[in-house]
């Protein structure tokens, strides 16, 4: 009788597969149950594990209305008086500008004015109005601007139907970022500013570890979400960081118009 060998020897070699197959199916069972076991006899966290109550957050008192001073904010300017602020060209006091009404209104040539205080991260709030006379277009219509540190300008336009360049219309960080949107209101209506500002950070070299960033809405309205600030403003090419103080004044700009301010808080972070 002559046997097949290839035969016997391939039947021989599935045997074996199924063999290996059915260790490996039963290893893996195993390891699943395992896991399974593990997980079922873990105890589960009690809700308290992720509920905190130190440090506690200060009581703060709101304003009345949401764009008044909460109780712990530094008012700059509430329409009584200029002492919080100097000449930002030669610190002399009082600011040259005048208070009419209980508003601050920039004077022609007087230049710009700024904090006796310093600020680094701050949350700001500004109320400006552009002059009910239209004088001049673009850049030349209802022109200030709100300075964080004294490098740093959110752009105060009238360009509620005015046209510019985008990143130098009213909430642009002038010539670096346009607004989101243009919630102006017209001139001789009042405008709000509400500004979260995170200051830049230098190391002992002067080396930039951290940029500006800037949070800014217009009248409620979100037109800058937390950019990245590329350096200080600069009229004319690329801005460029360079190391300063951790707090500088604010400063409010003089472009020969006469724009109006009222209600200035901050809240130092
Ligand atoms: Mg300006």
């Amino acid at each position: 009788m002559k046997f097949d060998f290839p035969i016997i020897e391939n039947c021989i070699l599935k045997m074996k597969q199924k063999i290996l197959f059915g260790t490996l199916l039963i290893a893996s069972l195993g390891t699943v149950s395992l896991a399974f076991a593990q997980q079922t006899t873990t105890p589960p966290l009690p809700p308290q594990a992720t509920e905190f109550y130190t440090p506690i957050p200060p009581k703060v008192t709101p304003g009345a209305m949401n764009h008044q001073a909460p109780s712990d904010a530094i008012v700059l300017f509430d329409g009584s008086s200029l002492s919080n602020f100097v000449s930002a060209k030669d610190g002399s006091s009082p600011a040259p500008w005048k208070i009419e009404q209980g508003e601050l209104v920039v004077q022609k040539g007087t230049g710009d004015i700024q904090s006796k205080l310093s600020f680094g991260d701050a949350q700001y709030h500004i109320e400006w109005s552009a002059p009910t006379e239209i004088v001049g277009e673009g850049q030349g219509r209802g022109n200030s601007g709100f300075f964080l540190m004294g490098l740093y300008e959110v752009q105060i336009l009238d360009s509620y139907e005015s046209k510019t360049y985008t990143n130098g219309q009213a909430g642009s960080i002038y010539k670096q970022y346009p607004p989101l949107v243009n919630p102006l209101r017209g001139p001789g209506d009042w405008n709000y500013y509400d500004i979260i500002f995170k200051a830049p950070r230098f190391d002992k070299n002067g080396m930039l570890t951290s940029p500006a960033t800037v949070t800014v809405m217009i009248n409620g309205v979100l037109v800058q979400n937390n950019v990245t600030l590329k350096g200080p403003t600069e009229y004319i090419g690329i801005p460029n960081y360079k190391a300063h103080a951790d707090a500088l004044p604010i400063k409010l700009q003089d472009h020969s118009n006469p724009v109006r301010f009222r209600n200035i808080w901050v809240r130092p972070l």
